[in-house]
């Protein structure tokens, strides 16, 4: 439902938690939040409004992180449960996912996965993303190129924000039929499914299309389509009034 990323210098469980608070209007059912640190992945989710998830935090804090990402969840595969709500990790624990949207194609995929020995945790189409982004990761360790090869495999709707530990400084996005927005800001960049998360931090925007990956780091944004070619981008300014 919705879908903050962060990458920079501020501590990103604080600007995906504040960012994810922007998005409550929309509704949601559950929520969680992953960041990387010198410690590696980690992440926490809960059932239930985001005070939840702060409670939870608060008795088992997370690292403040280099990069973050974060979702509210309105369930379609699978009850509103923890095991349920965004993130999913794989099995070493080393990619973390959300996602809005259905994927369509999942339960050949989830069959899939289990003959090569992937264990599922949850009852969600999303998490064979997890499982997909792991294993292509470890054969071209690229985390944009992996996102880019499961998405030609998905069929549905989807935003996809993920994060891998073996490329802390990176947050890569992907999208068909389901919104994402980059945030451009000095030294930090933002990813959303909505502007709200990110106005408080920067106007300059880059909504992307159809069939496109995004790959943010501190410093830079790399657009490309799905087959890996440079994609046409469309930068705007966000001029609407924050506090409405
Ligand atoms: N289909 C996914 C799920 O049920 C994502 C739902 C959403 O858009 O929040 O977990």
């Amino acid at each position: 439902c919705g879908i903050v990323g962060y990458v920079g210098a501020q501590s990103a469980l604080d600007v995906v938690i504040a960012g994810l608070k922007r998005l409550e209007y929309r509704g949601y059912d559950s929520a969680g939040v992953a960041v990387l640190a010198d410690s590696g992945l980690a992440s926490e989710k809960k059932a239930g409004k985001l005070a939840n998830l702060e409670k939870a935090l608060s008795e088992r804090p997370l690292p403040a992180g280099t990069c973050g990402i974060g979702h509210t969840r309105w369930a379609t595969h699978g009850g509103p449960t923890d095991a349920n709500a965004h993130p999913h990790l794989d099995n070493a624990g080393r990619v973390a996912v959300v996602h809005n949207g259905i994927i369509e194609n999942f339960a050949a995929l989830r069959a899939e996965l289990a003959e090569r020995g992937h264990e599922l945790a949850s009852e969600t189409d999303t998490e064979v993303v997890s499982h997909l982004l792991a294993e292509n990761f470890s054969a071209c360790g690229d985390l944009a190129e992996a996102m880019r090869q499961v998405c030609r495999r998905l069929d549905g709707a989807f935003t996809l924000v993920a994060v891998h530990a073996d490329e802390p400084d990176v947050v890569v996005g992907a999208r068909r039929n389901s919104p994402l927005v980059v945030g451009r800001g000095e030294g930090e960049n933002f990813l959303a499914s909505d502007v709200a998360a990110f106005i408080a931090h920067t106007r300059e925007a880059i909504e992307l299309g159809q069939d496109q990956v995004v790959e943010l780091r501190r410093d830079g944004v790399t657009v490309t389509n799905f087959d890996g070619t440079p994609a046409d981008v469309r930068e705007f300014h966000v001029d609407w009034d924050a506090s409405a």
